[in-house]
C-alpha cells in the first residue's frame, strides 16, 4: 500500500508541483490550501507525513505544528519556508517539526527528504516498539533486562554469574517479598529437595557486593532473621 502524504500549502503552483512529483514517487497525496483544514485533515486522512507550508491563511504553519502536537498526533512534518527565515526554520524545528526546507526547492530534493524522514520515523517507530517489548526491572538503581541477560548498577554494566544473575532476577520479580533460602533454592538452583542452603547466602554475598556500598549495611538485599532475604527499594 502506498504512503499517504498531506501537503498544505497556499500557492496553488507549488501545491500541484509537489502533488505531481510526490505521486510520481509512487505516494498517495492529499492537499489542504490552508491551516484550519490541513490540521482537519491531519485527522481525517490519517497521513504517514505532512509536508507544512510556515506561512498559511487561517492558520499558519507554527500554530498547525503545536495544535498538532497538542493533539498528540505524532505524524512527522516537513515544514516549507521562506528564503532568509532562519528564525522560522529554528521555531518550527523546536515545535516538532522533523525537518525543514527552503523556498525555492527542486522537486526531486523534497521526494528524496520525504523518503529520508519516513525511513527514519520507521526505524524509530521499530526501535520503541522492541523496547516496550523488553522486559525491564528497576529497583534504585539497578536496572535489570532478564531477556537479554543484562544488569546494570548505576548504568554500568554488572558482571555476574548465570546464577548471580537468576537470583537477582527472581528476588526483583518477586521485589518487597520476603523469600526463604528454600524458595530461592528450588526458584533458581531448581533444587526440589531440602538442600545445602549455604549455597544461596554465597550468592546473595557476591550480589551484595556488586550492588551494594556497604555490605553490613545493605539496603537492597536485607536479610530477614529466621525467614530469608528481601529485595527492595532503598530508602
Ligand atoms: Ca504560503
Amino acid at each position: 500500500m502506498s504512503q499517504k502524504l498531506l501537503v498544505v500549502e497556499d500557492e496553488i503552483s507549488i501545491s500541484t508541483l509537489l502533488q505531481f512529483n510526490l505521486e510520481q514517487a509512487g505516494f498517495q497525496v492529499v492537499t489542504a490550501m490552508d491551516g484550519k483544514s490541513g490540521l482537519e485533515k491531519a485527522e481525517s486522512e490519517g497521513p504517514n507525513l505532512i509536508i507544512l507550508d510556515l506561512m498559511l491563511p487561517e492558520m499558519d504553519g507554527i500554530e498547525v505544528c503545536k495544535e498538532l502536537r497538542q493533539r498528540k498526533l505524532n505524524i512527522p512534518i516537513l515544514m516549507l519556508t521562506a528564503k532568509d527565515d532562519e528564525f522560522d526554520k529554528v521555531l518550527g524545528l523546536e515545535l516538532g517539526a522533523d525537518d525543514y526546507m527552503t523556498k525555492p526547492f527542486s522537486p526531486r530534493e523534497v521526494v528524496a527528504r520525504v523518503k529520508a524522514i519516513l525511513r527514519r520515523t520507521a526505524v524509530n517507530a521499530d526501535s520503541d516498539k522492541q523496547k516496550e517489548e523488553v522486559e525491564h526491572l528497576r529497583i534504585g538503581e539497578v536496572d535489570i533486562y532478564p531477556e537479554n541477560y543484562e544488569a546494570y548498577f548505576k548504568e554500568k554494566a554488572l558482571e555476574l554469574t548465570p546464577k548471580e544473575f537468576e537470583l537477582l532476577v527472581y528476588l526483583a520479580r518477586h521485589k518487597s517479598r520476603v523469600l526463604s533460602r528454600e524458595q530461592l533454592l528450588s526458584a533458581v538452583w531448581n533444587y526440589d529437595f531440602v538442600g545445602d542452603t549455604r549455597i544461596v547466602d554465597v550468592h546473595i554475598s557476591h550480589l551484595r557486593e556488586k550492588i551494594e556500598s556497604n555490605t553490613r549495611k545493605p539496603i537492597y538485599i536485607k536479610t530477614i532473621r529466621g525467614l530469608g532475604y528481601k529485595l527492595e527499594e532503598p530508602q
